[in-house]
């Protein structure tokens, strides 16, 4: 059994978070414990990434995973490599980290603070909640075995399922249509003469029609509603600061809900790379674009037949596609999650739109103590913290949650010289392991 101060459950980007701002603030490594199963902390994301072919962050320079801010992410890349281009294009806000590059920084931060050696390669399925002989949480496995204890916990378990429309979900069941239907974020391939459909148009759709057209097939993008947004990040920029996120929790949880719908909601970026390939598309006749739904799906004489409907106009119809890709993101009902699912019935937790109602600092009600905390991270805070589910979101809630262990555990904190040293050793071993790494193409 793992008796720790801190609890990390999950085991992606943000237990890297709050492990590496932990030890910079002073904690021991023994003193805290992450719980998952992945290979390391960016093995989820990149499996993601990779799927949707990303080479560079939606996010920019600040968003890394050195435990201080300083240097930006640009300032590494440019002192890395000798080079002034990362900093003259961050100072333009035209600066987006490689893939490459910032998981090196993020491998770098884990292997040289011991992340490794503080996981319980574990996926954790219950909490429970002690108050004597003092308040601390009990953490048990899938199958209901005691895996440890931990005085505050932070659950940081990222998305829930993947979600596909219903018809498609069924299709997916069929021996015969099932390979043919594909979330954005899972494998896949494009046949060179091949016709897919491209559900939505949100960061991972659009990925999606630049992956076929750039493999010579033909794209059929499917919208719901003839007019997506457009914009550049999950969440507009003003909210990535203090005055955003006030401003944002003073709305009713109702008016949240309803705001993240709007913002979140079919949003693409706006990036010269696609806008190339989609305008190389739509002249050679390989790119189309069309209001509807998918109703129907059966095997056809190109591998799929699909009935689309569009409540915008008149029915495209029946159309003969290779297969179908849906940018359709995760199921948003954080009940979809086991843990979160038990907690909720266990302690009556409040629900409202399938979210717990979470206290200000991501605390869960009934359960948060001053002295023994339980906060959510990731996208299972974006109803308090807009921007939750990206590097900078998991930051700002990470070091709020590891201040808040310091302060009630009383911490003797890290003298200013120490984390000064951490940090610039931590910087010039990321900036030595990057200078090894091809350089990524900016594409912005
Ligand atoms: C394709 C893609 C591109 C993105 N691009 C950007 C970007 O450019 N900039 C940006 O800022 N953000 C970006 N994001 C968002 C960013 O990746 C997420 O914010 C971040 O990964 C969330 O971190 P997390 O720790 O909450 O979840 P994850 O990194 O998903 O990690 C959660 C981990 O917890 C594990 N887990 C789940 N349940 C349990 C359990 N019960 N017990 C133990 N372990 C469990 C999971 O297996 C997983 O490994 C992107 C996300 C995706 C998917």
């Amino acid at each position: 059994m793992e008796d720790t101060t801190i609890a990390v459950v999950g085991d992606g980007f943000g237990s890297l978070m709050v492990y590496a701002t932990a030890i910079y603030v002073g904690f021991r490594p023994e003193q805290i414990a992450v719980y998952g199963t992945s290979e390391s902390a960016v093995a989820t994301y990149y499996g993601y990434a990779s799927n949707l072919g990303q080479t560079v962050l939606r996010s920019e320079s600040e968003s890394h995973f050195l435990p201080a801010d300083w240097p930006t992410f640009a300032q590494l890349d440019a002192w890395s490599r000798r080079n002034p281009v990362p900093l003259l294009r961050s100072i333009r806000r035209r600066y987006n980290p490689g893939v490459t590059e910032i998981l090196t920084e993020a491998t770098t931060v884990e292997y040289r603070l011991g992340y490794h050696d503080r996981r319980v390669r574990t996926r954790v399925g219950w909490l429970e909640r002690e108050t004597s002989p003092e308040p601390r949480f009990l953490i048990f496995d899938e199958e209901a075995r005691p895996l440890g204890r931990a005085k505050h916990v932070v659950l940081a378990l990222g998305h829930g399922p993947l979600s596909f429309p219903r018809c498609l979900a069924q299709a997916r069941e069929d021996s015969e249509l099932g390979d043919r239907v594909v979330q954005a974020y899972e494998p896949k391939g494009y046949a060179r003469d091949g016709r897919y459909v491209v559900i939505g148009a949100g960061i991972a759709s659009v990925n999606e029609w630049a992956n076929a057209l750039e493999a010579g097939a033909k794209v059929i993008s499917l919208l719901r509603n003839p007019a997506p947004d457009e914009q550049d990040l999950n969440t507009p920029r003003c909210f990535f600061e203090a005055f955003g996120i006030d401003a944002f929790q003073e709305l009713t949880f109702q008016q949240r809900v309803a705001f993240l719908g709007q913002i979140l909601k079919g949003t693409s970026p706006s990036r010269r790379g696609w806008i190339d390939v989609v305008e190389e598309g739509i002249a050679e006749d390989r790119f189309d674009q069309l209001i509807g739904e998918i109703e129907e799906i059966t095997a056809g004489p190109a591998g799929l037949a699909v009935r689309v409907s569009s409540r915008h106009g008149p029915d495209p119809g029946w159309l003969d596609v290779t297969g179908v890709v849906c940018g359709t993101g995760f199921v948003r009902s954080t009940l979809a999650i086991p843990v979160i699912r038990r907690l909720v019935e266990q302690y009556g937790l409040p629900v409202e739109d399938d979210r717990i109602v979470l206290l200000s600092n991501c605390g869960v009600p009934g359960l948060d103590l001053a002295e023994s905390r339980l906060c959510v991270m990731g996208l299972l805070a974006n109803n308090v913290i807009p921007h939750a589910d990206t590097i900078a979101g998991l930051k700002y809630v990470g070091r709020r949650f590891v201040i808040d262990c310091a302060e009630a555990e009383r911490l003797r904190r890290r003298r200013f010289s120490s984390r000064l040293a951490l940090q610039l050793s931590l910087a010039s071993e990321t900036a030595r392991a990057i200078r090894r790494t091809r350089r990524t193409a900016q594409i912005s």
